[in-house]
């Protein structure tokens, strides 16, 4: 496995393998890696010939008092699970690389990153889509690879690689959780032993929801309602919100007929976390 930080060779490295007729995997992480990380490379490393993973900080996601500096930041850990798990590259830009000096350009995708966590974030998926229309450039990849966990940010990247003609195609990947229920994330790193017996309260809150639709609710306020009493008595005060939402469009449904997503974000003291789970159709 070779690790690699210039954009000009990481470009050429993956050119060569495309002529050569290699199958390129690409997962884009800002390390921290865990479990979650690993199912997405696994999953690169059994469809494609040459897999790589990318690790960046992305500083244009976080806004203004968000946790940009505290970011958890292990690389030698990330390299080791890396390997493990099959890459056969890891791209490591620097800030200065995929930012040069004066650089004026952003990505936006309407609409998409509006409700949800760009609500709660201001001008955070426009660095999303932004960082990762670059990534591609650099990593001209067949196939990248997303979590469902960032189920808005990967609606959105579908949609940005459809709009602006990226040759990608984009894999989502199922969300891998602790044993009981809470979604992987860096960001549980953060979280104390009291706070982290608090945060598995989201995850079971969306799971419990999804029942009672399947079971024949159809009323999103009074299931909303009923979400944010079992939040609150499980330890969790900080909604940032909970929405029903249309596969993909990410439209706000008042009446809930499936398929549809259950997106959940909470605040715990100051670790934001966020899990959504899927609502498929009955038949
Ligand atoms: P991040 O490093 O948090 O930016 O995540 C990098 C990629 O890993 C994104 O596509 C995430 O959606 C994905 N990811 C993060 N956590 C999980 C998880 N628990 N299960 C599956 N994918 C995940």
């Amino acid at each position: 496995m070779d690790v690699v930080a210039a954009v000009s060779e990481i470009r050429e490295r993956v050119c060569l393998d495309r002529r050569r007729g290699r199958s390129v995997g690409f997962v884009p992480t800002m390390g921290a890696l865990h479990a979650g990380h690993r199912s997405l490379i696994e999953r690169a490393r059994a469809e494609c010939q040459t897999v790589v993973v990318s690790i960046f900080v992305n500083p244009t996601q976080f806004a203004p008092g968000e946790d940009f500096d505290r970011y958890p930041r292990t690389l030698d850990a990330d390299l080791s699970l890396c390997r493990l798990a099959g890459a056969d590259l890891v791209f490591t830009p620097k800030v200065a690389d995929l930012y040069p000096d004066g650089a004026r350009t952003t990505v936006h995708v309407a609409d998409l990153g509006d409700g949800l966590c760009g609500r709660h974030r201001p001008g955070h998926f426009d660095g999303v889509a932004t960082v990762v229309a670059k990534l591609f450039n650099a990593v001209p990849a067949t196939r990248a690879y997303f979590g469902e966990k960032d189920y808005q940010q990967l609606c959105l990247i579908e949609r940005m690689a459809r709009d602006l003609a990226f040759d990608v195609a984009i894999i989502a990947c199922p969300t891998v959780r602790e044993a009981d229920g809470l979604a992987m994330s860096s960001r549980n790193a953060y979280l104390s032993p009291d706070e982290r017996r608090r945060a598995v309260s989201l995850s079971r809150v969306l799971f419990r929801a999804r029942e009672r639709i399947l079971e024949g609710s159809r009323d999103s306020a009074a299931l909303r309602d009923g979400m944010k009493q079992e939040l609150i008595a499980g330890g969790v005060m900080e909604i940032d919100y909970l929405e029903f939402v249309r596969p993909k469009t990410l439209e706000s449904l008042l009446r809930l007929e499936p398929p549809l997503r259950i997106c959940g974000a909470v605040r715990i003291s100051a670790t934001r976390l966020i899990d959504n789970v899927a609502v498929e159709s009955s038949f």
